[in-house]
């Protein structure tokens, strides 16, 4: 079941402004995630509510009252403030661009990871296909550069991978995902991973830039690439 608190009232570390956010207290699932880790329902239904934003200076974060250094010179720069006014996205795909483009800036590679993903999401629900590439570019250049030096953007390296792969495959850059799976595979051992890649090279094959569960990879049949 999810719930709320509707009556809460915020006030801003960055501008003093306060005012009211719909907090989600609780929440499920009922089915299981997306190949990129997106939630199911009803999680998935609550993600208007997984940022707080201000009303009045534009401040995106898990929690508007927490303090966080600089964080008042990211939302008076020119760029947060573009972000901000940009009708280039959905406004649910915005707020997370805004969390992420701080985070980035604030050096914080982990927390911007995330939020790029769900601003994928945001667009695959409200946006266009083109809107949602876009933002998978940018997830990518983010998550590709990290791990180019070693450094895992999300719980380890396999899950990393399996991220990587679906991005790649839904932003048709199939030879990518194609190449990192062949270079991946043989040296990565935990079996829900080498099951995620396989199922991910025969949607490659197909050219298949739609949306598949983890569930889907457990039913499929292919043989896993060995490990060494
Ligand atoms: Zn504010």
């Amino acid at each position: 079941m999810t719930t709320y608190n509707h009556e809460k009232s915020v006030r801003c570390v960055v501008c003093g402004t306060s005012g009211p956010q719909i907090i989600l207290t609780s929440s499920n699932t009922l089915e299981g995630p997306d190949l990129d880790t997106r939630p199911g329902e009803m999680l998935r239904s609550t993600m208007e509510h997984w940022l707080q934003q201000c009303h009045s200076c534009g401040y995106v974060a898990e929690d508007l009252t927490e303090e966080r250094p600089d964080a008042s010179a990211v939302v008076s720069s020119p760029g947060y403030k573009t972000l901000l006014h940009s009708t280039n996205y959905p406004d649910l795909a915005r707020k997370f661009l805004l969390k992420a483009h701080m985070d980035q800036v604030l050096g914080a590679p982990h927390d911007a990871a995330p939020s790029l993903l769900s601003a994928v999401w945001a667009c695959d629900e409200y946006g266009s296909p083109t809107q949602a590439t876009a933002c998978r570019k940018q997830a990518l250049a983010l998550i590709q550069g990290a791990f180019e030096h070693n450094s895992f953007l999300f719980e380890d390296k396999g899950t990393t991978v399996a991220i990587l792969t679906d991005l790649l495959r839904r932003a048709a850059l199939f030879e990518q995902s194609d190449t990192l799976i062949d270079d991946q595979a043989p040296i990565i051992a935990e079996p829900l991973i080498r099951k995620l890649l396989c199922f991910q090279k025969y949607l490659i094959g197909r050219r298949d830039v739609g949306m598949h569960k983890i569930s889907e990879a457990h039913a499929f049949g292919g043989d896993p690439p060995e490990a060494n």
